[in-house]
């Protein structure tokens, strides 16, 4: 059985203990490879590795980081069908949705950071004659970076990438239930010159490994992307420290549908923003809104829509749907199933465990789309993040009680909005308290602009300049130049 290692000072190494977990594969139910259950000393070797490589990253050249960092970003292009079919396996989700958009986006992540701390300036503020104040940005030190298992590579590098970028170095954990994608990168880093200790990926529970990384004194800077309540257990550890952090967390993202919005193109983009990934993506809209002369037909032509996606083998290129990540996971959105039946919900399609599609997924955990409608908008399974392929239909009457629809959860991370009316859609966007809103599209994505969550979403930006900021220190030096 396929081994993962920690990749600590540049070479792949066992967890000091040599205690490992079960890898499950989603699709199948059955574990495929063993993960390192590291624990506070494996963290300790990976920050001490950090550390001594600390000093010089922070002094190479930006071309010379640059260079490496687009050098990976080329490997995963070379190996895009590998680490595809391995984030398929890992995951659960469908081969073509990691060829398409995970794997890419990694690389993407890589040089478009890679090449930003090539076009950053410094501030200067000149004090009339008397004297001028310039900016400097220096890298931080350590940065602890902990990634979550719905696109695995794809946002382990959206944070690993910056922190690398702008010089500092890394202890990164990727999530124990879908490591391998970091563990192929971790070979990848070694075939593209990264030095040792650079970047140090260390492997295991979020309780054990993940927790040790944000008590570590000596890792003054956490980017953490997950779950709210574990953001906010993470906040409670690095407060007191005065960790600097960036925290993504969780959504419950309303995508609002006027009357007037070309109804062809807001049901297949409804669609997809609902299921995509077996709808377990941070910004998927998973409450829909539609205006009240649009709401039947809407609902008619989702559900049937809905009714047509395949769930399928991950590995056979018709699936729209693969397996949700984990038995935990699937059990979970089965809880919400159950709980929107004794809120009062209407399911109109889906509703259960869907049938194995093959015999090689018997075991696997897959669940049907399912559309529910009649819940009230401030009941549970309207306020709470599902992160499963369940969405909920909701009419509304104008703009007042849609943006107080759209406001009524803790979550503030994204929202969709549909309308031909220009002046409403600057309106609408306005008012809504999330971090982005979107109007006549769905995860459009320009890696430049600040990108993270309102309320309990999360706390901080990042996405181009906000990321070079967080991963960076200002430092002023205020030079008299008068007599
Ligand atoms: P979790 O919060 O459970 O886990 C995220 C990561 O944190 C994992 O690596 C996990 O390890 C680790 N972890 C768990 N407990 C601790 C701890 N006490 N200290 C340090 N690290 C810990 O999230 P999920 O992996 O379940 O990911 C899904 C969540 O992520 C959803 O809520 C989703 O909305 C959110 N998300 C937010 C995004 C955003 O950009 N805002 C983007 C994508 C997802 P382990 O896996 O071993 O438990």
């Amino acid at each position: 059985m396929q081994r993962i290692l920690n990749y600590i000072n540049g070479q792949l190494v066992e967890s000091a203990s040599g205690a490992c977990l079960d890898n499950f594969e989603p699709a199948t139910g059955k574990v495929y490879s063993l993960v390192p259950d590291s624990n506070e000393t494996d963290v300790d070797r990976a920050v001490a590795a950090a550390q001594c490589a600390f000093p010089e990253w922070s002094r190479t050249p930006a071309a010379k980081r640059s260079q490496i960092l687009c050098r990976v970003a080329e490997l995963i292009e070379r190996d895009l069908e590998r680490l595809a079919l391995a984030e398929c396996v890992d995951n659960g989700k469908p081969l073509t949705l990691a060829r398409s958009l995970d794997i890419p986006r990694a690389a993407t992540n890589l040089r478009f950071f890679g090449t930003a701390v090539l076009h950053t300036a410094s501030e200067c503020h000149p004090m009339d004659e008397t004297a001028l104040n310039y900016t400097l940005r220096k890298p931080r030190g350590i940065a602890g970076v902990i990634s979550p298992w719905n696109l695995p590579l794809y946002l382990f590098t959206w944070k690993v990438a910056p922190a690398l970028a702008c010089g500092n170095t890394v202890v990164a954990k990727p999530s124990e239930i879908t490591p391998m994608t970091a563990f192929l990168l971790s070979e990848l880093c070694r075939q593209a010159g990264l030095p040792p200790g650079v970047l140090n990926i260390v492997h295991g529970r979020g309780q054990t490994a993940g927790a040790a990384i944000v008590r570590h004194p000596r890792i003054n800077t956490i980017a953490f992307t997950g779950g709210t309540v574990t953001g906010r257990e993470i906040a409670r550890t690095a407060a007191p420290m005065f960790k600097k952090v960036g925290l993504e967390l969780g959504g419950k993202n309303p995508n609002i549908i006027f009357a007037d919005a070309d109804s062809e193109v807001t049901v297949r983009e409804s669609l997809r923003a609902a299921f995509a990934n077996q709808g377990q993506i941070c910004l998927c809209g998973s409450r829909v809104f539609v205006e009240r002369p649009a709401y039947e037909s809407f609902v008619e032509r989702f559900v049937s829509a809905a009714r047509t996606l395949r769930v399928g083998d991950p590995l056979e290129p018709d699936t729209d749907q693969g397996a949700l990540v984990s038995a935990a996971h699937r059990d979970k959105v089965l809880s919400y199933l159950q709980l929107a039946r004794d809120e009062g919900g209407t399911i109109r399609c889906g509703g259960g465990p869907a049938a194995p599609p093959n015999d090689r997924c018997r075991g696997g955990y897959f669940v049907e789309p399912t559309v529910i409608t009649d819940l009230p908008v401030d009941c549970r399974v309207n306020r709470e993040e599902i992160f499963g392929p369940v969405v909920t239909i909701t009419p509304f009457t104008s703009e007042d009680e849609v943006v107080e629809y759209a406001n009524g959860t803790d979550y503030g991370l994204s929202a969709s909005l549909w309308t031909r009316d220009v002046a409403r859609a600057h309106r609408v966007a306005d008012r809504i308290n999330s971090g982005t809103v979107w109007v006549n599209c769905w995860l459009l994505r320009d890696l430049r602009v600040p990108f993270g969550g309102m309320k309990s979403s999360g706390v901080g930006r990042e996405g181009g300049q906000e990321a070079i900021r967080f991963f960076t220190e200002p430092k002023n030096v205020c030079v008299r130049v008068a007599e």
